[in-house]
């Protein structure tokens, strides 16, 4: 069997052999970039690159980069546990051309890798192209010898890539692999393509042209590529199996959460287990890029993974805090790529334990006011949002905690109420530090307070203008 570690390290030395700098992976939390929540993807590090504003000694780059897609616009995090294909935290393997090498390098070299290192079975793979791109088609047909029926064409954004409303864009082509009928789904393209029998595994992005303006579009002197591989999605290819939480580096994580908890992690809270393997990845390599668990921002959405997890390891019936036990675990498998885990350890731990510490304090609590209050309600109601304030406010409990601790029940959350209760409330503290005598100085501190908010809201939005790959 092929290991995650082992499938990193063949990708990585396949591009280097073909003249490619590999490069380490960039920080979860993008430098110098306040556009941005987190890493998404390979080419967040290498932006200036592609536009030429900066300049490096090499033009061909390869990575495994660490990617978090959870808040901001990729965002994943209602997947996990529920799509056998998604995670939060996940390693993207890339590989870059700087204007250097174009479509036919990148489309022969995506072919050897996976046909001739990694040997699939070639019948079992199909591409899609941008709908106008022939180009991408006919190489694909001459590289690949596909037959016309396995290259889809396809209209939509899905399958075209651009940095924003102006600056560098061009058509996707993405390699499917298709796992076989014990696997509900459909080919790209059809209705029932949300499905996973045909798994996407990689995104090559054709960087070719420069959007100026509305319709006003102009070739690139030097085009560029950007790809994108989820490093778990061909693992479980190469181990045979259909969902990334099999594979061995997730299943070894999910193995010691049944360790600790006797749950059977195949049994009815399988879900659980993949949410606690998946999260804690995500809470520990956030905590060691620096990132601290608080109410606002980036720190929110860290919070709001761990207190996502800590529900389910408390469904999972552990009595005390369980998260930072399973560190040592993660680090001894991941350690290794990522030296950075091993030097944070003893934080991430720390982190873990005290959060968890703290959160099942007002945890069990809350959750029987959720029961209460959700007592007489059917598949298709609301929790009022008020009360889901309260949760929040009172309880620690996310909004989308309480969301997806109702969502098994088919019981919504009132959104605009829950917003309404927090606008109600701020409104009445600022008012409550007017009256202190000490106004001038909480407006400052309020207008801060509102104008990162609201850079973060802005964030979210520029987000639109990132990378699909
Ligand atoms: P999907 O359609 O399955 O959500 P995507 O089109 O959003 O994937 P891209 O933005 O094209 O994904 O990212 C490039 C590659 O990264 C994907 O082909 C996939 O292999 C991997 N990938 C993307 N999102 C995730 C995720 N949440 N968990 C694991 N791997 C992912
Ligand atoms: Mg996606
Ligand atoms: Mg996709
Ligand atoms: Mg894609």
């Amino acid at each position: 069997m092929t290991s995650v570690n082992e499938t990193r390290s063949a990708f990585l030395d396949f591009f280097r052999q073909a003249g490619h700098e590999v490069v380490p992976s960039g920080p979860l939390v993008p430098r110098n970039d306040p556009t941005l929540m987190f890493t998404s993807a390979g080419m967040v590090q290498f932006k200036n690159l592609f536009t030429g504003v900066e300049k490096r000694p090499y033009q061909r780059a390869t990575t495994a980069q660490k990617c978090l897609r959870a808040g901001g616009k990729h965002n994943d995090l209602d997947n996990v546990g529920y799509t056998a294909r998604h995670h939060t935290f996940f390693e993207m393997l890339g590989n870059f051309s700087f204007g250097d090498y174009f479509k036919p390098v990148a489309i022969e070299n995506a072919w050897n890798l996976v046909t001739k290192v990694f040997q699939l079975n070639k019948e079992r793979l199909l591409v899609t192209v941008y709908h106008d791109d022939d180009e991408a088609f006919d190489l694909w047909r001459k590289i690949a010898g596909l037959p016309e029926s396995r290259i889809i064409r396809i209209a939509t954004s899905d399958n075209f890539w651009a940095a924003g409303d102006t600056g560098p864009c061009g058509p996707c082509s993405e390699i499917f692999y298709d796992q076989g009928e014990r696997v509900w789904g459909g080919p790209p393209g059809s209705a029932d393509e949300d499905g996973d029998r045909f798994l996407e595994f990689w995104n090559l992005v054709f960087m070719q042209y420069e959007q100026i303006g509305p319709g006003n579009r102009a070739p690139l002197p030097r085009p560029s590529i950007d790809t994108g591989m989820g490093l778990e999605r061909i693992s479980a290819i190469l181990q045979g199996v259909t969902s990334n939480y099999d594979v061995d580096l997730m299943r070894t994580i999910i193995g010691a959460v049944a360790n600790l908890t006797g749950v059977d992690p195949d049994g009815p809270q399988a879900a659980s287990h993949r949410i606690v393997a998946d999260h804690l990845r995500a809470a520990a390599f956030l905590v060691a890029d620096g990132v601290d668990p608080s109410n606002e921002g980036r720190g929110y959405v860290l919070r709001r993974i761990m207190r996502r997890a800590m529900r389910h390891t408390q469904l999972l019936g552990a009595a005390e805090p369980l998260m930072w036990r399973l560190v040592p675990t993660l680090v001894q498998l991941m350690g290794q790529a990522y030296p950075e885990l091993v030097e944070a350890q003893a934080r991430i731990a720390d982190v873990l334990r005290s959060e968890e510490t703290r959160f099942r304090t007002t945890l069990a609590r809350g959750l029987s006011i959720l029961e209460d209050e959700t007592r007489d309600l059917r598949a298709g109601d609301s929790l009022k949002g008020d009360v889901a304030f309260k949760l929040y406010d009172t309880y620690g409990f996310p909004l989308d905690l309480t969301q997806e601790a109702l969502r098994a029940r088919d019981i919504a959350v009132d959104e605009e109420g829950f917003a309404a209760s927090m606008a109600h409330q701020k409104a009445e503290a600022r008012r409550a530090w007017a009256g202190s005598g000490e106004a001038a100085t909480d407006a400052v501190w309020f207008g801060i307070r509102d104008r990162v908010g609201s850079t973060e809201f802005l964030g979210y939005a520029a987000e639109r203008a990132e990378s699909q790959v």
